[in-house]
């Protein structure tokens, strides 16, 4: 197992350096949609897996590695094929690579938050992205299937904790399951968790990847839209994590591109759409041919139409 990979590209993180401190699969939950298939076992308890001083040492010669490749390098995360802060020695591995000089980011499935030492260690970085997929305890058990002795009131608790002390950028991942959690009765109350926790970007994702469970379904763009509105409409600053990655949201002189690449993070409105063609010295025409391409959907919600990006869209 490669401790440190990359650096891959990422939306949220630009060119981020990964590292894997937890080898596969440790994990308190076993969720139904996990890339990396069930969990065996689920732990809640804290413990070593790698020397602090190994995991630096590997980090920082990746890192010489790809510089030397003329490569940059916007963050090191914490991003293993299992739950991050089950490492004991996280803080001490947090330390040994702050001389390094790159920010650190962590992305935690949050559900050890409840405990003052995990929260502590989540301190020591720059940016943090914390799970939750609802605020319903039923329903968590059925989509993260957690660990028995966890309680989600304790998770959501110790997350408003954080963030009323965090000091960098604090965001949350939301995987929406069709008929799990892409209702509005699950969605609005989980985005008004987030808004008052203090949350500050919110992150809708959808399964890329084949899941643990088969009959796990990604939702439809309808459903997509109506989530993001949900999200925005609450207070949140929200983005889709869609599977398209690529691309600056700025105008390119390129069209399609620049709709392809907003409509894969935000669903937009037809008179922003018509804005952006004007801009571009284009008409709707290019959207029309885009969805009747596949490419976009269109979709009604609260009375208006928006655009969506259709997720098999390269
Ligand atoms: S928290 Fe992450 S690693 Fe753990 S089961 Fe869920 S998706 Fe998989």
């Amino acid at each position: 197992m490669d401790i440190a990979f990359g650096p891959v590209p990422s939306r949220r993180l630009g060119r981020s350096l990964g590292i894997n401190n937890i080898p596969p699969k440790h994990c308190s939950y076993s969720c139904v949609y996990c890339q990396v298939g069930a969990t065996p076992l689920q732990e809640i308890t804290p413990r070593c897996f790698m020397p602090p001083a190994l995991i630096a040492e590997q980090v920082s010669q990746r890192l010489e590695a790809v510089r030397a490749h003329g490569e940059a390098v916007d963050y090191l995360t914490f991003v293993p094929d299992g739950e991050p802060t089950l490492d004991i020695n996280l803080a001490s591995t947090i330390e040994a690579l702050r001389p390094l000089g790159v920010p650190i980011a962590i992305i935690s499935n949050a559900s050890l938050i409840s405990l003052p030492t995990v929260r502590e260690t989540l301190q020591l970085v720059d940016w943090v992205s914390l799970k939750v997929d609802c605020v319903d305890e039923a329903l968590w058990r059925q989509i993260n299937r957690p660990h028995p002795d966890l309680k989600l009131s304790e998770i959501l608790e110790g997350i408003a904790i954080f963030a009323r002390t965090f000091q960098g950028m604090l965001v949350s991942e939301t995987m929406l399951l069709a008929e799990f959690n892409d209702g509005p009765e699950v969605l609005r109350p989980t985005a008004r968790f987030l808004r008052n926790a203090g949350i500050h970007r919110a992150y809708l994702s959808i399964p890329h990847r084949p899941p643990a469970v088969r009959d796990v379904r990604v939702p439809d763009e309808t459903a997509i839209t109506r989530a993001h509105q949900i999200f925005v409409e609450t207070g949140l600053e929200t983005e889709l994590l869609s599977a398209y990655e690529g691309d600056s949201f700025a105008f390119s002189g390129d069209l399609r591109r620049d709709i392809l690449a907003v409509t894969a993070v935000h669903p937009m409105r037809a008179s922003a759409l018509r804005s952006l063609t004007e801009k571009s010295g284009g008409t709707m025409a290019t959207v029309q041919a885009m969805v009747a391409a596949g490419e976009l959907k269109a979709v009604e919600y609260a009375g208006e139409t928006f655009y969506v990006r259709r997720q098999t869209a390269t």
